[in-house]
């Protein structure tokens, strides 16, 4: 049968690189993803951060814008302006202003005449006075005087605080009285932002860095300045530095939202570190690459099954697939060997009928040669008898003849007893040759013997075979057939004279009982040559003989061992230590039965 191979199993650590190998390109848009998604959250937030600062600037300075018009047309102002020399008029104005400072929140209020000199502030009373200053350069005065709203970042000249100015003319029909300006105090604004790692980055219309929470990035200039802007901050002195100098910002590092300010020309930034993005893409890059190794594992296992699965259903049709050949094999085996067999069988029956018809010829030319054998005896067995009777009648007419009946009926006497003799060859001689199929019955063994040894008494008195009878004087009952048992012993006893025959004297015959815990051992020896060696093997077998054909058929032991066996009893043969055959009918004994003989059998 041929084996089968089991998949050869590949390292463990080989699987792993091969998953990992297969993981790692999912893990790359995995991380754009992660990276969008994450990025989209701080932009959004971020988004509404920067809305909510927006809104609060605007509304800052939108409270404001407002005020500088409506301050111009108070009338106490307006005197001041007209009456500059007027000391009193100019107190008014000084404690009107910081009343109103007070009420708006705004940094400074001041009030300009139309060369730019400061006439009145609502810080008249402080030290850094804007009292008497002269601020004609600030561009918002400019603008004002020009009729326009003035606008302008710049740091106080003073206070060197952020400030958003917004200016107002005022006037008095066509001539200018002077100018309004609201100063509002950015700082604050600044620190609103708070401590967070996202940084806040407003950068006026010159692209300078006005508002930061970075400390570093203040007053930096986020893009290269041209000789006008430069011209206008020298003019202006918006900053505290002339120069400012770039700023230093690694835009890789930062995500940035601009909002566009319109009224002021800034930009307000948001600057989300790129870092803030790293955490939580790695832990979804961690937990995305874990689902997919799970999955990925997941889906080696159920492959590996599925293998298994497929290798299982292989193994088992190709093992059905032997054994069907292997059916197919032996049935083709078991089909040649019952044809051998039948063609044997039809041998054998051919070889029996041929035996059968062998042996039927055998027994048949046996027969005539028995019958002849029998007829001669038969006819000399007889003849004498005849010849004795018939001078014996003679003899008896002549002695009536001479009238002398007591010796002619001594005569008749005698032919009655030869006549009593030949019945009793005959009877003998019918009792060998029925066959008797009848159940065993309880035979007494001594006159069976008597018979049989009567049988052969001639024969055996003619070779001077002395015999020795150690029987004892009780009849043994045993279980036998009258007829079959005489058959039998007449057998042993022609066996034995047959085997003596071919000794010389003495010959010497002896017959013995042995009563045993079944029944009777009856044990018949002569010192005749014993049974040869293959004889001993095979002389149950039926027409085994060692004599030539004339002598013997090889049926008697066959027919005597089948004969015992029928009556429950057993034939066994052997040498005797001493020599000469040794034969052992065991029988089994019989309850008492009535010593008769078979008017078959012994008709007087
Ligand atoms: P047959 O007497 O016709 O040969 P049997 O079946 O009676 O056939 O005997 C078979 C053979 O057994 C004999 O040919 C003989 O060799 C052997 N045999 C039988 N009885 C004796 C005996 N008493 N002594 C020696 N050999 C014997």
């Amino acid at each position: 049968m041929p084996t089968v191979h089991p998949h050869p199993r590949r390292p463990r650590w080989r699987s792993l690189a091969v998953l990992a190998l297969l993981l790692t390109p999912l893990l790359w848009p995995l991380q754009q993803l992660a990276e969008r998604y994450y990025s989209g959250v701080l932009v959004e937030q971020n988004r509404q951060t920067l809305d909510l600062y927006v809104a609060n600037l605007l509304g800052t300075l939108r409270r404001y814008e407002v005020l500088p018009p409506i301050l111009g047309d108070l009338p106490a102002l307006r005197l001041a302006l007209q009456q500059p020399t007027e000391r009193t008029l100019l107190e008014n104005a000084n404690r009107l202003l910081d009343q109103v400072r007070g009420q708006t929140g705004a940094d400074v209020i001041y009030l300009m005449d139309p060369n730019g000199k400061t006439l009145a502030a609502s810080n008249w009373e402080q030290a850094d006075s804007f009292v008497d200053r002269n601020f004609a350069f600030r561009p918002y005065f400019r603008e004002a005087i020009a009729g326009r709203p003035g606008r302008f970042f710049g740091l106080g000249t003073t206070s060197g605080k952020r400030g958003y100015y917004f200016a107002a003319a005022v006037r008095d029909g066509e001539r200018n009285l002077g100018a309004l300006v609201v100063k509002v105090d950015l700082d604050h604004t600044e620190t609103l932002w708070g401590n967070t790692p996202e940084q806040l980055l407003v950068t006026d219309a010159n692209g300078v860095v006005i508002l930061t929470s970075n400390s570093q990035w203040r007053f930096t200039a986020s893009r290269p300045l041209d000789a006008a802007e430069r011209a206008a901050i020298a003019a202006n002195l918006p900053y505290p530095t002339q120069a400012p100098p770039p700023i230093k910002l690694d835009a890789q590092n930062w995500i940035r939202q601009d909002r566009e300010l319109k009224e002021t020309g800034w930009t307000v930034s948001i600057l989300a570190p790129r870092s803030l993005l790293d955490r939580p893409v790695r832990t979804a890059l961690v937990a995305g690459g874990g689902m997919l190794l799970l999955l990925m594992l997941l889906l080696g296992l159920l492959m590996q099954r599925r293998r298994h699965y497929l290798e299982r259903i292989a193994l088992d049709s190709q093992a059905r697939q032997q054994l069907e050949q292997r059916v197919l094999e032996r049935t083709l085996d078991l089909e040649r060997l019952n044809s051998r067999l039948k063609q044997e069988v039809l041998e054998r029956e051919q070889a029996q009928q041929e035996l059968v018809q062998a042996q039927d010829e055998l027994v048949q030319a046996s027969k005539l040669s028995a019958l002849g054998t029998m007829s001669a005896s038969i006819s000399h067995e007889l003849n004498q008898p005849l010849a004795a009777i018939r001078s014996y009648a003679d003899n008896a007419g002549v002695l009536l003849d001479h009238q002398r009946g007591d010796e002619a009926r001594a005569n008749l006497k005698l032919i009655s007893k030869l006549t009593e003799r030949m019945a009793s060859i005959i009877a003998h001689l019918r009792a060998f040759a029925r066959r008797d199929r009848h159940a065993p019955e309880s035979v007494a063994l001594q006159p069976a013997i008597d018979d049989a040894l009567a049988l052969l008494a001639k024969r055996r008195q003619a070779m001077q075979v002395e015999l020795t009878r150690d029987l004892p004087d009780a009849t043994l009952w045993v279980q036998a057939g009258e007829t079959r048992l005489r058959q039998v012993l007449g057998n042993l006893l022609a066996n034995a004279l047959d085997a003596l025959s071919e000794v010389p004297q003495p010959r010497r015959l002896w017959l013995s009982a042995e009563l045993t815990a079944e029944g009777v051992d009856l044990h018949l020896r002569d010192n005749g040559p014993g049974f040869s060696q293959e004889a001993l093997q095979r002389a149950r077998e039926p027409f085994f003989t060692t004599k030539t054909s004339a002598q013997g058929l090889g049926l008697g032991l066959a027919i005597c061992d089948t004969l015992m066996r029928a009556l429950g009893g057993e034939l066994l043969f052997a040498n005797h230590p001493d020599g000469g055959a040794q034969l052992t009918l065991r029988l089994r004994a019989a309850d008492q039965g009535i010593k008769t003989q078979s008017p078959e059998d012994f008709v007087v």
